[in-house]
């Protein structure tokens, strides 16, 4: 019986975390978490174009924009990777 329910169960798993995998990394860039859940739950794809997208928008915690060159930088990156410039943390809290 195991063996019949498992994979069934597996079919059924896999792309629902890909689709909140795909979720997630949207709504860490400012997107739509419930639009991009579903698209890459079809689409596993979508995945890769998310995470290689820019953000729409400053999400607190994820990513940032750099006050110098305007390029997207992880949240706590002490320096620009683009140019190099220092950045001061917004504070915490
Ligand atoms: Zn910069």
């Amino acid at each position: 019986m195991e063996g019949i329910a498992k994979p069934a169960l597996l079919i059924f798993l896999v792309p629902v975390i890909f689709g909140v995998i795909g979720g997630v990394l949207a709504a860490n860039r400012g997107r739509n978490f419930v639009l991009w859940g579903i698209l890459s739950l079809l689409l596993p794809i979508c995945i890769l174009i998310v995470w290689f997208e820019k953000p729409v928008k400053e999400v607190e915690g994820k990513f940032r924009k750099c006050s110098t060159c305007g390029d997207w930088l992880k949240w706590r990156e002490p320096v620009c990777p683009s140019c190099q410039a220092p950045q001061t943390l917004p504070p915490s809290g």
